[in-house]
């Protein structure tokens, strides 16, 4: 068995992209996985494919029910959780500052940061209830560390979500509980629309490593975070992007 047997896990937007690959990666290392989705046939489609043990709930991680739901179904199933991977997200639209819509921002704000917020807070009261510790990650993104200038709303989100982790943190510190992110850089998913994502091969030209990243290298870093290898490891930021956190400077060619 691998080193997540005997874990229960939840994966939250685990129907597509980042969360797929992890929901896979955990259940490889021995994991039940539970994987919540706001489209719950892709959930349903992804939690059939899994080695071992899985279920999938339909759940909107913006709403406290949403969360209630898919902390209810992992318990009601497999009577505890020890893992969270606090995943689900938007992009929003990509749009110039003077042109953000109010309305795209609360969206944003809502899936990404409210979300993994009401995720943390029922994650440490179910800790709490079982008297245990456990593990959380969070996707943060390169988009928690640097600017740019068209996407506000999604890297207010993802800036907020490493205040997240930070309170979280210290909170689960002396409680047993670790909580961490991972950033990733430019990873083909879904969250791109087709025409953005058509730019994205040649963007990869620009990152350090000349390439883009693949969900899986993501899910390496999540099953690192939620496993023993990282037990001293708490608070921490993880970049996963071919070097484009260090850039300072337009990259030469060649
Ligand atoms: P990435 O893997 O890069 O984050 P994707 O768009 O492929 O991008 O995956 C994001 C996942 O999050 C999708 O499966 C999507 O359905 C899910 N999601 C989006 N909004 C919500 C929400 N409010 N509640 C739960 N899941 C959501």
């Amino acid at each position: 068995m691998g080193n997540l047997a005997g874990k229960v896990a939840v994966v939250t937007g685990g129907g597509s992209g980042i969360g797929t690959a992890s929901a896979r990666r955990l259940a490889q290392e021995g994991a039940r996985v539970v994987v919540a989705d706001i489209d719950g046939e892709s959930a349903a489609r992804v939690a059939a494919g899994l080695p071992g043990e899985a279920e999938a709930v339909a759940a909107d991680v913006s709403t406290e029910d949403g969360v209630e739901s898919y902390i209810r179904a992992a318990v009601d199933r497999f009577g505890r959780i020890d893992l969270h991977h606090l995943n689900a997200g938007v992009l929003g639209t990509m749009a110039p500052l003077p042109d953000v819509d109010p309305a795209d921002f609360d969206h944003v704000i809502a899936v990404n940061l409210r979300g993994p917020f009401l995720g943390l807070r029922a994650a440490f009261r179910r800790y709490r209830e079982q008297a245990s510790g456990g593990a959380v990650v969070l996707t943060a993104s390169i988009s928690s560390l640097r600017g740019a200038d068209d996407q506000l709303p999604y890297q207010t989100s993802k800036h907020g979500v490493l205040g997240l982790v930070h309170g979280a943190a210290m909170y689960g510190a002396p409680r047993g509980v670790r909580v961490n992110a991972v950033a990733p850089g430019l990873i083909p998913t879904g969250i791109f629309a087709p025409d953005r994502a058509a730019t994205l091969g040649q963007r990869g030209g620009t990152i350090p490593m000349r390439r883009l990243g693949t969900v899986d290298e993501i899910a390496g870093v999540v099953a690192f975070l939620l496993g023993d290898d990282s037990s001293y490891v708490t608070g921490e930021v993880v970049s996963a992007d071919g070097g484009a956190f260090i850039v300072n400077t337009v990259v030469r060619s060649g």
